[in-house]
């Protein structure tokens, strides 16, 4: 695959930054509840809050979607991420809540982008657990009994059966869920929020959250807002600030890579013809999707942890470009002369349980957060949630599911660089097997050069 023109972006290969970029905060303001971060999250919570009859105010640090929700692979996921078999393992109880959720949530995206006529390019293709190799195809059988059991709605096949390339072996589709361009569909968001009567204020970043007289106040560096309520929607970016619960997340950086637009003829030979967004059964997954522009998207396959706050604006690590590039190559020998035309990152918060968490700090501080890169789905729908339960102090049951009532949170394990170098080596090692039994079985003992997969444990 070639990479020798790739374009590096710090923001998103899907849109463009917003042409109008609304003022910031200057001077006090009081309101009733007052939402930080102006994701798919806050910005739902903030749009269901003024339906609900609610003076609402809204601050983002830079503009509406600027973090990872213009910057997904748009792969609108109707099962949870992280391992089902690990959560099932213990969280068994938790399953059904967490898939009736899932499906829910992925529902609820839909039937946002039909009610406000919103332009993403959305496909209601479903999305697939895809094996590279016939010990990913177990766990994906596995994984597919854990779903059922648990009420969800999938179906198990070889890849003639779900209509995705001849190079994976088969997999799992998730039936509820597709794909889009997640970059339309947040700036669509943005649109119909600041047409709503939320007071939105962009390029203004929340310093500090304090208690006074039972009420809350923010610090930003142009003015302060006092509220009754507030809501935390600043996913990967929680951590800055001393009101955040210690170890609610740690934040890492993923990215996603574009092709150039690919011959019709090309992608039709590879028998896609479900279009349904794939994800690998690695430990840490690649994601692969085609476009309406012919191209396909793809990415993941490395967890890189954030240290320093703040985050970083950051570009992708040439190294893992050229990693995901040949991964590319070996999914679809087919395409291995097609170029990169761009790659982007973003970050995205991961929990000690890899499930999502919304909760109250105190009776006036609320936060939902951590979709653990499952959130294009489940942010939107848990941010309307969050809002009904500020307005009716009920909770609804799906919010129920991944409410915690105390805000402790233990260490994350294997989060750490060595952790995440050790799970990104053992599926390298995986690969590296895999591979070599392809190969043994095509008869390729005349291979004179390292085998992909031994090419890829060796970077
Ligand atoms: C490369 C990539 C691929 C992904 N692929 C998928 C996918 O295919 N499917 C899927 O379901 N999910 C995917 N995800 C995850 C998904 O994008 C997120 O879970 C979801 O967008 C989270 O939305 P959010 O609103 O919580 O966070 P964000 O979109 O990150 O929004 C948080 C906002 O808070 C603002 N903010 C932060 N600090 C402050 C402050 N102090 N004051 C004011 N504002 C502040 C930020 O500027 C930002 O706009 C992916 C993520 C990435 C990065």
């Amino acid at each position: 695959m070639k990479t020798d023109n790739v374009e590096y972006t710090t923001f998103s290969g899907w849109v463009d930054p917003p042409v109008d970029v609304l003022p910031a905060l200057a001077g006090d303001l009081t309101c009733d509840v007052v939402v930080i971060g102006g994701g798919i999250n806050g910005m739902s919570t903030a749009l269901r809050l003024t339906e609900r009859g609610q003076d609402v105010v809204l601050l983002e640090a830079e503009f509406c979607g600027h973090g990872s929700s213009s910057r997904n692979a748009g792969q609108l996921a109707g099962a949870p991420g992280g391992d089902l078999q690990l959560i099932n393992l213990f969280h068994r109880k938790k399953m059904p809540g967490m898939i009736r959720l899932a499906e829910h949530a992925a529902h609820h995206v839909e039937d946002f982008i039909t009610k406000h006529d919103i332009d993403c390019d959305y496909e209601p293709t479903g999305n697939t657990f895809a094996a590279v190799s016939r010990g990913q195809m177990g766990r994906a059988r596995r994984v597919a009994k854990i779903i059922e059991r648990a009420g969800g709605h999938v179906e198990v096949g070889t890849s003639e059966e779900l209509g995705i390339p001849r190079g994976f072996v088969g997999g799992m589709r998730e039936v509820v869920g597709g794909i889009m361009n997640p970059g339309k569909f947040t700036m669509g968001m943005r649109r119909v929020l600041v047409d709503s009567s939320a007071r939105v204020f962009e390029q203004t970043k929340v310093t500090d959250v304090t208690r006074e007289r039972g009420q809350v106040v923010l610090a930003t560096p142009r003015g302060q807002v006092r509220a009754n309520k507030v809501v935390l929607a600043t996913n990967a970016f929680a951590g800055e600030w001393d009101i955040t619960p210690p170890r609610l997340s740690v934040p890492i950086w993923i990215i996603e890579m574009e092709t150039e637009p690919i011959d019709p003829d090309r992608l039709a030979a590879l028998g896609w013809t479900s279009r349904s967004g794939l994800v690998t059964q690695h430990a840490i997954m690649e994601n692969y999707r085609v476009t309406p522009r012919n191209t396909i998207v793809f990415g993941v396959r490395r967890l890189e942890r954030g240290t320093t706050y703040p985050l970083p604006q950051k570009t992708p690590d040439p190294a893992l470009v050229e990693e995901l590039a040949h991964a590319f190559s070996t999914r679809f020998p087919a395409l291995a002369d097609v170029a990169v035309e761009r790659t982007w990152g973003g970050w995205i918060a991961i929990t000690s349980s890899w499930l999502p968490l919304a909760g109250q700090i105190d009776a006036n501080v609320f936060y939902s957060i951590a979709c653990n890169g499952h959130g294009l789905a489940q942010a939107p729908y848990v941010g309307t949630l969050i809002a009904d339960l500020v307005v009716d102090g009920e909770r609804h049951e799906d919010l129920e599911t991944l409410w915690t009532e105390k805000p402790t949170f233990p260490r994350p394990m294997m989060m750490g660089r060595l952790g995440l170098r050790t799970i990104w080596a053992v599926d390298r090692f995986n690969d590296l097997v895999n591979g070599s039994r392809r190969n043994a079985r095509r008869g390729a003992q005349k291979t004179t050069g390292p085998t992909t997969a031994q090419y890829d444990l060796w970077r």
